[in-house]
């Protein structure tokens, strides 16, 4: 039986299977799923994010929340539910003396980027414009500012948020206190935020070193960066990726699909000191490409945009290390180098800093002391390559596995981790489930990596 399209109390636009427009309206970020779900709910207010849940409800649909739909596991769609959209719901407001910012549920990063960019300001998130601030928020949010500024919950003030049952409520430190430690690191599954107020931060130009050795200096290099996480000093961040060089404006076109690490090297302090401290890293790193340069906060934020766009075929695998040793090192350079497609690529994040100096029980985030994140995102763009592109991430991190901590990064999963909850969550699911069982004891909220409500009994 059909869904019904007429949402009580809704003034948004409904598209349904027949009406046109529906594969434009179904699509997400990674093309690997191709759901058909049986309303798409374009919001335009709390008031139809409410309403849209209530008549899910009613009717007996799942639920998908989609702000950026940028979901690796493709959670932010599904077969025969409802697939809630936020993107109307992108107002910007900043308040430049107070330092803060209230976004809409469904605003981009780049939208709250250019707004807050206009007041020399800056949320920190991710490192892709397209991104949505929602999913990434929600999971905690690493980005090019996390070893000054932290994660991006470590931003958070407070969020408006529709419960499972539609009420509206204002959860920050003061009011439902609870919630607010679980939303900040426990994804989707408490709520749908239609509005988030951030703490901002001065943010200007940073000094930029970028290179590209080919693979076989790629120890040598990794090497130089071990310390960063300890050692090196929060205006610091040091990002590599091994991978087939693809076009960049510095990199020559002889460089492009030649096997190697790109080292993305950042400062985003004093600008002289910055360029001193980099100048010195490219004689170490001594590249055969680089480019050191002065470059608007903007303007990095939006360079991968192009690369990392919409429509290929993607699968995740990740995680984190305490030590990027020498066995490290080889084991990464030697299974990355079987990479196959020209998208595909090990990215080596040295986070630390800011994120480490955070109390590990003050947010639902459990991976603080961590030193290394791992991320490897295959991407590809024929169906025909799924198998081999889902094996190469898989062999990759089956490789280094032995060398890891046991978690990972909730937004940096895919959909078929066996035990997923303790992967994500680790020491903090327990207190999770059960604010899960207060706020959403039914599990409306299931599309996400999700936590299982506590149990009556659990929870006496
Ligand atoms: C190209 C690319 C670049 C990325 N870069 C980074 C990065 O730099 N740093 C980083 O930390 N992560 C990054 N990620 C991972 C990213 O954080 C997650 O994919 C995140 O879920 C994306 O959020 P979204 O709103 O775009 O996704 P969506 O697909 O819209 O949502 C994902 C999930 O988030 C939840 N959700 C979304 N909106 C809401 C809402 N309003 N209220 C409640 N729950 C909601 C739902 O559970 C939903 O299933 C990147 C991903 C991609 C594809």
């Amino acid at each position: 039986m059909a869904a019904t399209r007429d949402i009580d109390g809704f003034d948004g636009e409904v598209v349904a299977p027949d009406d046109a427009g529906y594969d434009e309206a179904r699509a997400i970020w990674n093309a690997m799923h191709d759901k058909r779900p049986a309303l798409v709910a374009y919001c335009h207010s709390t008031a139809d994010v409410a309403a849209a849940v209530r008549h899910a409800r009613a009717e007996g649909l799942a639920i998908a929340v989609r702000s950026g739909g940028h979901s690796l596991p493709g959670h932010s769609t599904c077969d025969g539910g409802i697939v809630i959209d936020l993107r109307g719901l992108n107002s910007i407001e900043v308040d430049p003396v107070g330092r803060r910012a209230r976004v809409g549920g469904g605003a981009l990063l780049g939208e709250l980027d250019a707004v807050t960019q206009e007041h020399g300001l800056v949320v920190p998130a991710g490192v892709v414009s397209h991104t949505g601030v929602a999913g990434l928020t929600l999971g905690g949010g690493v980005g090019r500012q996390m070893r000054r500024l932290g994660l991006t919950i470590d931003s958070l003030l407070g969020v408006e948020l529709v419960t499972a049952t539609g009420e509206v409520v204002r959860v920050d430190a003061a009011t439902n206190r609870d919630l607010f430690w679980a939303m900040r690191g426990g994804g989707g599954n408490f709520g749908i935020v239609t509005e988030f107020e951030f703490r901002a931060h001065e943010m200007g130009d940073l000094m930029v070193l970028a290179t590209f050795n080919p693979i076989e200096e790629a120890a040598r290099v990794l090497a130089l960066a071990a310390d960063v996480p300890v050692m090196a000093p929060d205006e610091l961040l040091w990002t590599s990726f091994l991978r087939r060089a693809q076009p960049q404006p510095w990199l020559p076109p002889e460089w492009e699909g030649t096997l190697g690490v790109v080292s993305l090297i950042e400062w985003s302090g004093d600008l002289e000191e910055g360029r001193r401290v980099l100048g010195e890293l490219a004689e170490q790193v001594a590249a055969p490409v680089s480019e050191l340069a002065q470059v608007p906060f903007l303007a990095l934020q939006t360079a991968g945009d192009e690369l990392f766009g919409p429509g290929k075929r993607s699968y995740v695998k990740a995680g984190y290390l305490d030590d990027l040793s020498p066995a490290a090192i080889a084991t990464l350079i030697e299974v990355a180098s079987e990479v196959g497609s020209p998208f595909s690529q090990v990215e080596v994040l040295a986070v630390g800093g800011a994120i480490a100096r955070v109390d590990a029980d003050a947010t639902a985030f459990p991976h603080r002391d961590a030193a290394w994140l791992v991320n490897i995102p295959a991407s590809w763009v024929d169906a025909s390559e799924d198998e081999r592109e889902m094996n190469w991430a898989r062999n990759v991190y089956r490789a280094i596995e032995p060398l890891m901590t046991g978690g990972a990064y909730v937004n940096f999963m895919g959909d078929d981790e066996v035990d997923h909850e303790a992967i994500a969550y680790g020491p903090t699911l327990e207190r999770l489930r059960r604010v899960k069982a207060e706020w959403d004891p039914e599990n409306v909220f299931r599309l996400n990596q999700n936590i299982v409500p506590a149990s009556a009994e659990e929870v006496a």
